[in-house]
């Protein structure tokens, strides 16, 4: 065998697989068509971070007359904004292939799919490995309706030179409400195309109505129960969105498809293993990440499990302690992966919402809500409301979950969820002496 492990994809799950295998002396081997960092640090959490603080700023920027600043906006510079942001990126690129070359891990720049036995073939040769590890991420989904081509994903979101007068976003999950928020803060007219009713459909109720109720006021447009049904460019070279109900949206500069994900991997052979795929297409997995082919793991978006970056981090991480640190139990546990999306407010999520809770725990569910203006609004002319659901289980009062939504939610959480984790109940949280004045004590007095 030439190596102890092959991984392909040299994104957050693959990089972090290679290296703690290197780490505990195992030879691996790492293949990556495109620039390291794969998804979160070129075109995803990292580059998406640094646009939501420009948009942050400019939200700071309005409340600062409430604060006794004389302070006159002059726009906003995104293409220097995007420059600086490429920078860091590139800047991290390098840093990673640094780390890879320092823990030894061989970095091959190429495209790769499976052989038939044990093996990657790349760069037209075959490399072989007693262990291979698909972390191979996912692509945006584009819908299959006419004029799709005209608009854009996150990906190309990240490659848009200028900031768009006017956009519509498609969809109401993490990536639409997260770039809904950048361009409205940064002065684009924006609006938000939802099929449904309302905002993060698949989370505790109150965070999209909430969301929604803040967008509007900042002026974002929000279109509901709209199935886009085609996307036409006009003479004007203007975008307009045909709905499945007759409805035309529009003109816009530019239209944004956040739609969701699907597995990267098409090219990758994986027909002629027979290596199980889920109906929407991602990898198959049991809890310790291995496949139905003997050797053959999956980690990370492309097993659409909790597609975040500190969970293909972690499943990588584990199943290199497994394989190749003598650690022969360890695996990640999926149950209480805390969450943030950064809308503007931000919102952090943990474990199950009230429902969910009911339908896993029956009538021995309570949930604790509290409503307040941040201690920061009681001065501002514009007050958004902060949010938050502790829900709790059984006669114990077991915390299983917490949701919230307002200024600071995304940093406050981190420290919630280890006690969560550690199974703490609604009394621990009692028993912890807040932090005063911060919205994060509200959590542990809540009644
Ligand atoms: P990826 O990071 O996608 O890496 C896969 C790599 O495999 C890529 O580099 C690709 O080039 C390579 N590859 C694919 N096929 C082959 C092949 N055949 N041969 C060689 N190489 C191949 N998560 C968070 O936790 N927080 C956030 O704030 C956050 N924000 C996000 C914002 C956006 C806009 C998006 C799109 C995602 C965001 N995510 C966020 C999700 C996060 O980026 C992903 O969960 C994470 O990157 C998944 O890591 P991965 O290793 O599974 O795959
Ligand atoms: P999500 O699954 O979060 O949301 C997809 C959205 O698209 C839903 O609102 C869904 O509507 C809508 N939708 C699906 N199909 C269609 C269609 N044909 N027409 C119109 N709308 C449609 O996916 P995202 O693309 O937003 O993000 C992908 C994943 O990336 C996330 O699930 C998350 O794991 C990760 N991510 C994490 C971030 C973070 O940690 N902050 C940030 C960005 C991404 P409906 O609700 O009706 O089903």
């Amino acid at each position: 065998m030439d190596y102890d492990l092959i991984v392909v994809g040299g994104g957050s799950g693959g990089l972090a697989c290679a290296q703690r295998a290197a780490e505990h002396g195992a030879r691996a081997l790492l293949i990556e068509s495109h620039r390291l960092g794969g998804t979160c640090v070129n075109v995803g959490c990292v580059p998406k971070k640094v646009m939501w603080h420009a948009a942050q700023l400019a939200h700071a920027a309005h409340d600062a007359r409430d604060y006794g600043f004389d302070l006159t906006l002059q726009g906003h510079d995104w293409p220097q904004l995007k420059q600086k942001r490429d920078a860091y990126v590139a800047r991290l690129n390098g840093i990673y292939a640094a780390n890879l070359d320092k823990r030894g891990v061989t970095l091959l720049r190429e495209r790769a799919r499976l052989s038939a036995a044990q093996g990657v073939i790349a760069g037209g040769r075959e490399y072989r490995a007693p262990h291979i590890v698909i972390a191979t991420g996912g692509h945006p989904l584009v819908p299959d309706i006419p004029g799709a081509a005209h608009g854009i994903t996150s990906d190309g979101f990240f490659e848009l030179p200028a900031r768009p007068a006017g956009v519509a976003i498609v969809g109401t999950g993490y990536i639409a409400v997260e770039l809904a928020g950048i361009f409205s803060a940064l002065g684009s007219h924006t609006t938000l195309v939802a099929r449904g009713d309302g905002l993060l459909r698949h989370f505790e109720p109150f965070l999209g109505d909430h969301l929604r109720e803040t967008m509007r006021d900042e002026g974002v447009e929000i279109v509901t129960k709209a199935v886009p049904q085609a996307l036409e460019r006009d003479a004007a070279n203007q975008l307009r969105l045909a709905l499945a109900d007759g409805r035309r949206l529009g003109p816009f500069d530019c239209v944004v498809w956040a739609i969701g994900r699907s597995a990267a991997g098409g090219d990758l052979g994986l027909e002629q293993l027979r290596v199980m795929r889920d109906a929407d297409g991602f990898l198959r997995t049991d809890a310790l990440q291995e496949t139905n082919v003997s050797g053959l793991y999956a980690i990370g978006d492309v097993t659409g499990r909790a597609q975040l970056t500190p969970v293909a981090i972690a499943a990588g991480r584990r199943l290199s302690d497994r394989l190749f640190g003598g650690q022969s139990e360890r695996r990640l546990d999926y149950e209480y992966i805390p969450s943030v999306i950064f809308s503007h407010p931000p919102i952090g999520v943990l474990g199950l919402t009230e429902a969910e809770a009911r339908r896993q725990y029956g009538p021995a569910v309570k949930a604790y809500s509290s409503r307040f203006t941040p201690l920061y609004h009681a001065i501002t002319t514009h007050k958004p409301k902060m949010l938050m659901k502790l829900v709790t289980a059984g006669a114990e009062e077991r915390v299983v979950g917490i949701h919230v939504i307002g200024p600071g939610a995304d940093e406050l959480l981190q420290g919630f969820a280890v006690a969560v984790r550690m199974g703490a109940t609604k009394r621990d949280f009692d028993d912890t002496v807040a932090i005063h004045p911060t919205a994060a004590e509200e959590l542990v007095t809540m009644r």
